[in-house]
């Protein structure tokens, strides 16, 4: 593919994704050869629709608003199965991470990272305690809560501050009012 043809998905890919993780991560997408073995490692695409072979070839091809509107890409349980299995040592989970970074942008969202999302929010924790847990953490002889977000509402505050900064409170679409996302 020359130059002028090249993939519009495909530079913002390689320009998050060298903010983020910085150069030689991202840009391993061009060393992919399709060969699939990422799609055959893949413990999610045995359950699901998601193809990691098929994600990379439409980033080349610059199928953005099909791929960036896809269920597909939420499917990937970063698991980094696929990561540690390329030939060609593609960064395979990380270029995925990017092209959701890039898809939130244009807002899209699977619901249920949403709601991991307003649990960060929320609690500090994208799993928060349940009392099965502190049950478990009595018996152990532990306090009940962690010494974390969920025992110091400094800390949890000094979080939320951070949220509305950033931003990431009016990406994922939380409403500060109902304490929850917006659907
Ligand atoms: S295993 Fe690597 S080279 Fe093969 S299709 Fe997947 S990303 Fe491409
Ligand atoms: S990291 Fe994602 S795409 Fe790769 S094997 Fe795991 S679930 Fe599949």
């Amino acid at each position: 593919m020359g130059a002028a043809e090249r993939s519009k998905l495909l530079d913002e890919i390689l320009e998050l994704g060298d903010e983020i993780f910085g150069s030689g991560v991202v840009d391993t997408i061009r060393e992919c050869l399709q060969c699939g073995r990422c799609t055959g490692s893949c413990p999610s695409g045995r359950i699901t629709a998601l193809r990691t072979r098929k994600v990379f070839l439409m980033s080349l091809l610059d199928m953005r608003e099909r791929l960036l509107s896809s269920d597909e890409l939420w499917q990937c349980t970063t698991c980094y199965t696929c990561y540690e299995r390329c030939p060609r040592k593609v960064k395979t989970t990380d270029i995925i991470r990017i092209i959701r970074n890039i898809a939130v942008r244009e807002g899209y969202m699977a619901d249920a990272h949403r709601r991991v999302a307003a649990l960060v929010i929320k609690t500090g924790h994208a799993v928060p305690i349940d009392e099965a847990t502190k049950e478990q953490r009595r018996k152990l002889g532990l306090d009940e809560v962690p010494p974390t977000t969920q025992r110091h509402e400094a800390a949890l505050k000094e979080l939320q501050e951070i949220v509305k900064k950033t931003g990431f409170d009016k990406l994922v679409g939380f409403d500060w009012a109902k304490m929850d996302i917006v659907t």
